[in-house]
């Protein structure tokens, strides 16, 4: 039995075989630059804030006020690979205020600019669905349509660049 790659293991054991192969090849890359030649300028946490405030609203409208977006560089790949999004709650004037916040892997400083666009996506559908369901995942499809796509070559991409670090 082959093991299941780690990033890709909710996939089916074809698609897994398929890349199993590319990479055996040594060919994850060239998958993913071809796909995705274009890294995103997106630094600083100000920057990442603007960039997910106009999508949520350009498709969020009435979900609640971001109150902050950050790159994270102690969220690493293994465990967040799609990012962080907290309420956390906070005694304000003697009442307990919940603050939305996401948190992004600083990893994803330096990716193409749809991954860090499908996990900005990601994260903002969790403003209104807590859960992994369907709903969910109309939400991301309504925010990026490609968006089934687009997790599946992140993880990709988070398979290439996971085995280049070993
Ligand atoms: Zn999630």
């Amino acid at each position: 039995m082959t093991k299941p790659l780690r990033f890709l293991q909710h996939y089916s054991p074809t698609l897994q075989d398929k890349i199993r192969q590319l990479q055996a090849q040594d060919l994850l890359g060239d998958y993913i630059t071809q796909r995705y030649p274009q890294y995103h300028s997106i630094q600083t946490d100000k920057a990442l804030y603007q960039y997910s405030n106009e999508i949520k609203q350009a498709f969020l409208r009435n979900a609640p006020v971001l109150d902050r977006v950050q790159y994270d560089n102690k969220l690493g790949i293994e465990h967040h690979a799609l990012g962080l999004n907290t309420a956390i709650s906070r005694v304000q004037g003697g009442k307990l205020k919940a603050k939305k916040e996401i948190r992004i892997s600083s990893f994803f400083k330096e990716s193409p600019i749809e991954f860090l666009r499908m996990i900005v996506v990601h994260e903002l559908a969790h403003l209104k669905e807590r859960d992994h369901d369907k709903a969910f995942y109309q939400l991301c499809q309504h925010m990026e349509p490609h968006y089934h796509q687009l997790e599946f070559d992140c993880r990709v991409y988070l398979t290439w660049k996971s085995e280049a670090k070993i």
